[in-house]
C-alpha cells in the first residue's frame, strides 16, 4: 500500500481479528480492534479511524446495526465502513449499502488481495481494465502480442465490489477467469452491450459467473426492432450456435432493453446515446462522484467534407463525451485506410482525436483496432493522434491500452 491508514476491526471471532490485524500491520497500517461490538462505538468515536471493518453476525449489537449507528455520527463522515462477513446473501449486501456501508467483502479474505481492495475502497477510485481491444475478429498471433488479439471487453470495478462490463467480445473469457480465480462471491455484475455484432457478444456464453448460483447479473443493451436483448443473447445459445442453452444460467440474470436514456445504479449515473453504426448501437457515459468514463464503439465519424457529415450528430456526441476523464473510442483506421472503407461504420484515428480534443477529454483510449493491423500499426495510430494533439496544443492525452492493462480513474 502507498499510504499508512488507521483501521478499526469489530469481530466477535478473535482468530479473524488476529488474521486481519496481521494482514494490515504487515502493510504498515495502524490497527485497533474489539471482539465486543458494544464497546466499539465509543472507541471508534475516540480514535476516528480511516476505515472500520465490521463483521455482521455478532452478539450484542450486530454489524448492520453498528453500521447504522456509525453513519449517524457527523465526526465519522469521512470514515469508510467495510462489512467483512461470512454472509453471502444479496439481502444482507443491499441492506449494508442502504445503511451506509462503503463496501461488502465476503469471508474468507485473501491476504494477497485484501490490502489492494481496501486501498481501492479508501481512495474510492474506479479500476478500468481492458480485456480485449480489437474490433471485428479475434486475431491472436505474433503480430498482436503487444496489444493483444481479443475483441471488445472492458471492465470497471467500484469500491463497493460492483463490476461493470462493456461488451462481451472474446476478451470477456480472460475477465471471467480472473473473477473465478479471485473467488469473490457472490458477484454483482452489470454488463452493457453496445450492439449485437459478433465481436461484442459472442463470448458471453464463456462468462462463467452466469452459471454460478447466488451471482446477480444485469445485461443491458439496445433491442433490435422486435428482437429484445434477451432474445439476442438466447438466440446465440439456441443449441445450434452453442451447445449450452441460456436456461443453464444458474445466476439471477435480468435483461434490460435500453434506448437513449439515463439510469442510476447505486451512485453511478449511466447515460446512453445512439451511435452512427449499422443497426442499433449504444454509446455509454458513466459518471461517478465527479469522474466519468465514456465507452463509444462502434461509431463512424465522417470527414467534414463528406456529403454524409452531420454537424448535429457530432455536436450531440461532443456534448455527450464533454470533459470525460476516460474516452474509450472506436478508432479502427489510419486515415489512409479509412478512405476505402467509408460507410463501414468505423472511424479514422484523426477524426476521433479531433472530437476528443473538442470535447476537452482528459485521456483518449484508442480502441477497436482493425483485425489486419499489427502492433506497429496501432503504434502508428498513437503517433498520429499525439502529433495532432500537440499541434492543437490540446490538454487531451492519447494512449492505446494493452490487454489486461489497468488504469485508475
Ligand atoms: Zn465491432
Ligand atoms: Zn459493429
Amino acid at each position: 500500500m502507498t499510504k499508512a491508514n488507521r483501521f478499526y476491526i469489530v469481530d466477535d471471532d478473535p482468530i479473524t481479528v488476529e488474521l486481519l490485524t496481521r494482514i494490515l500491520e504487515l502493510e504498515g497500517h495502524a490497527v485497533k480492534s474489539t471482539t465486543s461490538s458494544s464497546n466499539a462505538l465509543r472507541q471508534i468515536l475516540q480514535w476516528k479511524p480511516d476505515c472500520v471493518l465490521l463483521d455482521i453476525m455478532m452478539p450484542d449489537i450486530d454489524g448492520l446495526e453498528l453500521c447504522k449507528m456509525l453513519r449517524r455520527q457527523p465526526t465519522l463522515a469521512d470514515t469508510k465502513i467495510v462489512m467483512v462477513t461470512g454472509k453471502t446473501y444479496e439481502i444482507d449486501r443491499s441492506r449494508a449499502f442502504t445503511l451506509g456501508a462503503d463496501a461488502y467483502i465476503v469471508k474468507p479474505v485473501s491476504a494477497t488481495d485484501l490490502p489492494q481492495r481496501l486501498q481501492r475502497i479508501l481512495e474510492d477510485r474506479m479500476e478500468l481494465v481492458f480485456w480485449g481491444v480489437r474490433g471485428t475478429l479475434p486475431v491472436p498471433g505474433k503480430k498482436t502480442v503487444t496489444y493483444g488479439g481479443n475483441t471488445s471487453c472492458v471492465s470497471l470495478r467500484f469500491a463497493n465490489g460492483q463490476v461493470f462490463i462493456f461488451d462481451a467480445g472474446s476478451g470477456i473469457k480472460e475477465l471471467s477467469d480472473f473473477l473465478v480465480e479471485e473467488k469473490q462471491a457472490p458477484l454483482n455484475v452489470n454488463i452493457f452491450i453496445s450492439h449485437p455484432h459478433w465481436d461484442h457478444i459472442n463470448a458471453l456464453p464463456f462468462f462463467s459467473p452466469l452459471y454460478d448460483k447466488g451471482n446477480e447479473l444485469d445485461v443491458f443493451g439496445p433491442a433490435h426492432g422486435d428482437t429484445s436483448v434477451k432474445d439476442i443473447i438466447f438466440g446465440q445459445m439456441d443449441g445450434v450456435h452453442f451447445p449450452i442453452k441460456a436456461k443453464a444460467f444458474s445466476a439471477n440474470v435480468r435483461f434490460h432493453n435500453l434506448k437513449e436514456e439515463t439510469l442510476s445504479i447505486d451512485q453511478v449515473t449511466i447515460r446512453t446515446m445512439l451511435l452512427n453504426h449499422p443497426g442499433y448501437c449504444l454509446g455509454y457515459r458513466l459518471d461517478y462522484k465527479g469522474r466519468s468514463v465514456c465507452y463509444i464503439t462502434d461509431n463512424e465519424l465522417y470527414p467534414k467534407d463528406s456529403p454524409y457529415f452531420n454537424v448535429t450528430y457530432e455536436e450531440k456526441l461532443i456534448r455527450f463525451i464533454q470533459g470525460a476523464d476516460a474516452l474509450i473510442m472506436d478508432s479502427t483506421y489510419l486515415e489512409e485506410e479509412y478512405a476505402s472503407r467509408i460507410t463501414w461504420g468505423h472511424s479514422s484515428v484523426n477524426r476521433v482525436t479531433e472530437i476528443a480534443d473538442s470535447a476537452g477529454v482528459r485521456t483518449l483510449y484508442l480502441f477497436h483496432h482493425d483485425p489486419d493491423q499489427t502492433d506497429t500499426e496501432i503504434e502508428e495510430k498513437v503517433t498520429v493522434s499525439q502529433k495532432l494533439l500537440k499541434e492543437s496544443q490540446s490538454t487531451t492525452r492519447c494512449i492505446a491500452p494493452r490487454e489486461k492493462e489497468i488504469f485508475t480513474i
